[in-house]
This record gives structure tokens, C-alpha cells and sequence, in this order.
């Protein structure tokens, strides 16, 4: 008999996620009264744009949208988002290859429910992005990370992604710009990987949330596009989160083959139906508007990305390369384990330790390595005013030089 008491094995195997831990227990402590300088967080701190808001308030006053909308979105944003894909990818994807999810998370999730069966094997680059392993194991799959380090730009290479490869093998996750390094991977790096992916009859599945989030010379190269082959095994994944600084109103989707869509659908129909109708319909604007608003954001956030790499290479005992995307630092921070930090001479002898000792003694959170299959690296998002980001820098600063 089944005891009543015991949880089931798949959630007890599975990990909360640390980037909201860390965010949450900062938030606590400022609820405190403690002044926290949060890089935690892996989002935009820019309002949503104007025209956006207003159209949400729009719909807000119109009781069509006081009623479900079918499963998959409504018709007008799964156009609105079949038509960014030709804008951006530069391909056609019809409307009905698209879900509209609760967030770029939904999609994640979904997309492994539908792919995966017990024991099946997805090939994750790391530093992966933290809920990656996790919505592999909640359906039942087996993640198997393969690791690119900062002296190869964090470019995972065909051969090592082969090395891991087996019978099980059921498909490869594609995440650039990427979090939590801000690596953004070479068009060859890409192509070949598809090519790989095709060769081998495995998905890709590509993550492409932070497609708009690059700097300098640097551009985000989409896998369906440099090997159009692929796209009949072929999960974008995606969201108005991180390009329109809207976060909170938990709007993704993926773009998928019809099946692969249907299937994903049948999921949702039984798991939260559809998305918000209002912010569905602020998804509309956004999608279907410019990017102008992404594009003042990047500004901001490449000063505060040059101001961090400096600030943190500043540091003894912590090395930065220069991100290209998205908007976190990630940095190499191994040259301040197993040594005294700190007013009180801690030692940390992990990352995971480390931040914990950075939080509470220096009062700046920044979430472990350990999250993302990197130890000893701390992410850091630079998502926050340019005061304090120096602020936290300089906390950080005086902390580990004592
Ligand atoms: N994919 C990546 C790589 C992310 O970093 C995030 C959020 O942090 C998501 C997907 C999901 O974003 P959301 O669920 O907020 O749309």
C-alpha cells in the first residue's frame, strides 16, 4: 500500500529554483528593514512600455475579454506571433504552430512533457539556465549537461555534445544569448549544431527569450534559420518577459511542428487552459509593435554592463569575461574560495557559500554557480539601477579585500 505520507519520488528529485530563492530571501530581508543590493534577479527593472500598459487597460474595459480564450491563445496573437518569427528568424511559421503559454517557463515544461519518455536523455550546454534539469526530470527524463567553460566563450562544441550523445538521446537545448553567462554562441557554433541535431534525428530545442539582448558586434543566430532542415524538430521557445520588460504578466509561447503543438495544447487544455485574456492582449501590442522600447533598454543595460565587468575584474580573486548578451555577468569567483572574506575572516569553500556569506554579511545577493552546473561562478544581473549596481559593487569590493 501506497504510503499516505511520502510525496512522489519525481518532485522529491527535483530542485526549487535557486535564482527565486535567492530573490525571495533578499526581499525578505528588505521587508526587514535591511538594505539588499539585489542582482538576483533575472529581470528588466524598466517599467512596460506605455502603449502596452494601455492596452491592457483597454481590455480590461472590454467584457469580451472577461471570458476564456481558446486554449492556445487568442487567434490574433498567435498570428501576431507566427509573424515576429518571419520578422526576427527570418522564416514562416504558420499560426498554428504557436502556444501561447504562461510564461517562457509554461513552454519549457510543456515542451518536455510532450517530448519525453522515461529514461529519454536531453543534451543541456552548461551553465544552463537553472530550470532546464528540472523540467527534463519532471518528465521523467534524464538531463545530461555537457560543460563549456569561459576560456571557450561557454560555446559548447559539436564534439563534446557527441561524446554525451546515446540511443536515448532525445534532444538538445539551444540557449543564446544566454542566462546565466550572457554568452552569445558563433553562427557556426549553431549551424553546426542543428546539423548535428539533424544528422542524428534529435530535437532542438531553442530557447530565444533573450534574442533582442546583444552588444557590440554580436547578434543572435537562430538555428531555424542557418539550417532550415531542422524545423521539423524544431521548439522555440520564447516570451515578451525580457524584450518588453514584462515580466510579471506571464506571457510565452513556443513554436513547434503542428504535432508537437497539438500535443502541447491537449497539456493545457488540462493544466491552466489559456493565458490571461488581458495580458494576452498587451502581448498583441508588444509583438506586433516596434522595438523601439528593447532597444533604449539595451542601451542602459550595455553602460551597466561594461561598469559590472570592470567593477568585478576590479576584485582579487574574481575573473569576468565580457558578456555579449542578455544581462548577466558571470563571473569566476574560485580565486576567493578557501580563504578569509569578509569583517569576521569567513572562508567559503563554495560558491553556494560564498553568496550565502555575500548576502548576509555584505547584504548583496547574487545566486551560485551551482544553480546553472557551474561551481564556483556567481551570476550576476545587472537588471538594476546604475547607483546601485555601483553600490553593490563597491560592498562587494570592500567585503572580499578585508
Ligand atoms: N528561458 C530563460 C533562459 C530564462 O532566463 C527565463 C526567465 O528567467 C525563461 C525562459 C522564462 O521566462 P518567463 O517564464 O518569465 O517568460
Amino acid at each position: 500500500m501506497a504510503d499516505w505520507r511520502t510525496l512522489s519520488v519525481r518532485i522529491n528529485s527535483v530542485a526549487p529554483s535557486a535564482t527565486l530563492a535567492v530573490d525571495s530571501k533578499a526581499k525578505a530581508m528588505k521587508a526587514s528593514g535591511i538594505d539588499v543590493i539585489g542582482f538576483g534577479a533575472g529581470e528588466p527593472d524598466f517599467p512596460t512600455p506605455d502603449y502596452v500598459v494601455q492596452a491592457a487597460v483597454d481590455a480590461c474595459r472590454d467584457p469580451r475579454n472577461h471570458r476564456y480564450t481558446p486554449t492556445a491563445g487568442l487567434p490574433e496573437l498567435r498570428r501576431a506571433i507566427a509573424d515576429k518569427t518571419l520578422r526576427d528568424s527570418g522564416f514562416a511559421v504558420d499560426p498554428s504552430q504557436v502556444l501561447v503559454t504562461n510564461g517562457g517557463k509554461q513552454a519549457v515544461y510543456e515542451t518536455f512533457q510532450v517530448l519525453l519518455d522515461p529514461g529519454d536523455e536531453v543534451i543541456i550546454p552548461a551553465p544552463y539556465w537553472t530550470s532546464y534539469p528540472e523540467a527534463v526530470k519532471l518528465a521523467d527524463g534524464v538531463p545530461v549537461p555537457v560543460f563549456a567553460g569561459a576560456e571557450r566563450g561557454f560555446e559548447p562544441r559539436v564534439e563534446a555534445l557527441e561524446a554525451a550523445r546515446t540511443p536515448r538521446t532525445k534532444a538538445v537545448i539551444l540557449n543564446s544569448p544566454s542566462n546565466p553567462t550572457g554568452a552569445i554562441w558563433s553562427a557556426d557554433t549553431v549551424r553546426s549544431i542543428g546539423l548535428w541535431a539533424l544528422e542524428h534525428g534529435i530535437w532542438v530545442v531553442s530557447d530565444e527569450i533573450y534574442e533582442h539582448l546583444h552588444y557590440d558586434d554580436a547578434v543572435t543566430s537562430y538555428v531555424g534559420s542557418l539550417v532550415p532542415e531542422v524545423r521539423d524538430r524544431l521548439v522555440i521557445l520564447n516570451g515578451v518577459a525580457k524584450t518588453y520588460a514584462m515580466t510579471g504578466w506571464r506571457v510565452g509561447w513556443m513554436v513547434a511542428p503542428d504535432a508537437l503543438t497539438s500535443a502541447a495544447v491537449k497539456l493545457q487544455s488540462h493544466l491552466t487552459s489559456n493565458v490571461s485574456n488581458v495580458p494576452q492582449r498587451a502581448a498583441i501590442a508588444a509583438v506586433s509593435g516596434s522595438l523601439e522600447a528593447v532597444h533604449a533598454m539595451r542601451e542602459a543595460f550595455d553602460r551597466r554592463r561594461r561598469l559590472i565587468v570592470h567593477a568585478l575584474n576590479g576584485i582579487d580573486g574574481v575573473d569576468c569575461p565580457t558578456p555579449k548578451g542578455a544581462f548577466y555577468a558571470f563571473a569566476d569567483v574560485s580565486g576567493l574560495l578557501g580563504r578569509p572574506v569578509g569583517p569576521d575572516g569567513s572562508v567559503a569553500e563554495s560558491s553556494a557559500a560564498l553568496a550565502a556569506l555575500l548576502l548576509d554579511e555584505a547584504h548583496v545577493a547574487a545566486v551560485p554557480g551551482e544553480a546553472f552546473g557551474a561551481p564556483g561562478y556567481l551570476r550576476f544581473s545587472y537588471a538594476l539601477a546604475d547607483a546601485d549596481l555601483v553600490e553593490g559593487m563597491r560592498r562587494f569590493a570592500d567585503w572580499a579585500s578585508r
